[in-house]
């Protein structure tokens, strides 16, 4: 980030502006819309300015911009539309030590002005680093349709009210009451007008107030293999209105910053390997903030209910009378074929298909290796990094073609995503190159790779 965004207090405070073109209209228009007091130097001013100069809108000075003349200004626009004035300008401006723009260069503007949605007193800022100007502008009008026109209203009636919203304790208490009236009540009184909504606000207080204490719930979201686009609408919704979440470490930092920003966020470990947290601690951990009455989301990478111990902390949660809801996820081997241009399952190939560990917490975990190492067989095998040798050797030893094609792929949709087409009996030597959590496709060779590969996927 090369801009930091903020919204500067510019109330009764100076703002400059030299130039009275096209730019500087275009910059005066926007200007206005604040409480600052604005003052325009100008040889030559457009009609408007000086219009808006007899108006009382701001102060017009005929004449160009001279030492002295911004001294006090917050914020300097030099809008002349004129390389060599606006140079001049700015570095004047910059020794009465105002803050400066030159419109239309990056390069000598301290600070750049957004593109900018409206609904006062809530505002949102849409900046690009002057990378992509279209960008800014087809975000604002999504936004701009987004937020209704009349959201401006309710916040500023809900900002008489906050004194009185104390009467709430701090935290999910207050959110919610927030939440009902922006969502809710506040719309639907705003439709029989605005002198509605205070009388809606003390009764929507009143019934907050006298509301039992609300239990918690517990959310089990999968989170994906990485990309935040494979995230569910549901998974959105509920890291959106998280009190705590408990992640696995396998779980993106993309996904985490989708959390509410207010949330405690937890990291559980459980990565197979290292140190961890223990199962007990996690489930412990659950059941504390959901018996204080927290919104848990308990975020698991992939799919909670693949080889995510899931039922072991559901059984704990209902045993603690705790509410909860599954949300599914994409799961690595979902992820990983979509990567490859590959089907998990094909007609006349594989009409079924194994999801299988590495390993377990005993240790290299056992399968039908028999059945596995028949022709044309698919698996999905997950934590296999390190029980690579293991698998290799039990399936050659039940007689698996040494040919049969592996893909590993590591990082499944993350940008670091590796995808390493090999063999069985090249397999061991392959994950050598692997970094990352990597799932293996046992059965499946890259669409592209296909080709090179016509006696062993036939079929393909
Ligand atoms: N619940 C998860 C699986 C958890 S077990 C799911 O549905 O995907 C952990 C194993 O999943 C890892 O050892 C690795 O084999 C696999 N895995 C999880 N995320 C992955 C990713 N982004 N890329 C590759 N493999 C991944």
């Amino acid at each position: 980030m090369k801009h930091f965004p903020i919204f500067m207090a510019v109330e009764g405070r100076r703002i400059v502006l030299s130039g009275g073109g096209d730019a500087a209209l275009a910059k005066l228009r926007l200007l206005m819309k604040t409480e600052a007091k604005i003052t325009v130097f100008a040889d030559d001013p457009a009609a408007e300015i000086m219009e808006w100069a007899a108006d009382g809108k701001l102060r017009l000075v005929r004449r160009a911009l001279e030492p002295g003349d911004a001294t006090c200004a917050a914020l300097f626009y030099a809008a002349n539309e004129d390389d060599a004035e606006d140079l001049r300008v700015t570095r004047l401006a910059q020794a009465d030590g105002a803050l400066c723009n030159v419109v239309d260069n990056l390069a000598l503007s301290q600070f750049i002005t957004p593109a900018i949605v409206d609904r006062d007193p809530v505002t949102v800022a849409i900046g690009t680093e002057g990378a992509a100007p279209v960008l800014a502008r087809a975000i604002k009008k999504d936004l701009e349709e987004a937020l209704p026109a009349r959201l401006g209203t309710l916040a500023r009636i809900g900002k008489t009210f906050r004194h009185a919203v104390e009467a709430l304790p701090m935290g999910r208490k207050r959110r919610d009451f927030w939440a009902d009236y922006y969502f809710n009540t506040g719309p639907k009184a705003l439709e029989d007008g605005e002198e509605a909504v205070q009388p809606a606000l003390e009764t929507l207080l009143d019934s907050h107030l006298n509301a039992t204490a609300r239990s918690g719930h517990i959310d089990f979201v999968g989170a994906g293999p990485g990309d935040p686009d494979l995230l569910t609408m549901k998974a959105r919704r509920a890291l959106d209105t998280a009190d705590v979440v408990l992640y696995d470490r396998l779980v993106a930092p993309e996904i985490l910053e989708l959390a509410r920003r207010e949330a405690t966020m937890i990291e559980c470990g459980k990565t197979g390997f290292g140190p961890s947290m223990s199962q007990d601690d996690i489930t412990a951990l659950i059941i504390e903030h959901g018996q204080q009455g927290a919104h848990v989301v308990r975020l698991k990478s992939g799919d909670p209910a693949v080889f995510g111990r899931l039922e072991e902390e559901l059984d704990a949660v209902e045993a603690a009378g705790l509410s909860y809801t599954i949300v599914p996820g994409i799961t690595a081997a979902s992820g990983a074929v979509a990567a490859i241009g590959r089907s998990l399952t094909r007609r006349g190939r594989n009409d079924g298909l194994r999801f299988i560990t590495g390993h377990d917490m005993d240790g290299f975990a056992d399968h039908d290796w028999k059945a596995l190492a028949a022709p044309n067989e698919v698996a999905a095998i997950y934590m296999a990094k390190r029980a690579a040798r293991f698998v290799q050797g039990r399936l050659m030893m039940f007689g698996a073609d040494a040919a049969t094609p592996v893909t590993i792929v590591t990082n499944v949709s993350r940008a670091d995503q590796q995808i390493i087409g090999t063999t069985l009996s090249a397999l061991p030597d392959a994950l050598k190159d692997a970094n990352g959590p990597a799932i293996l496709l046992y059965g499946l060779a890259p669409r592209a790779a296909i080709a090179e590969l016509p006696k062993l996927e036939a079929q393909a």
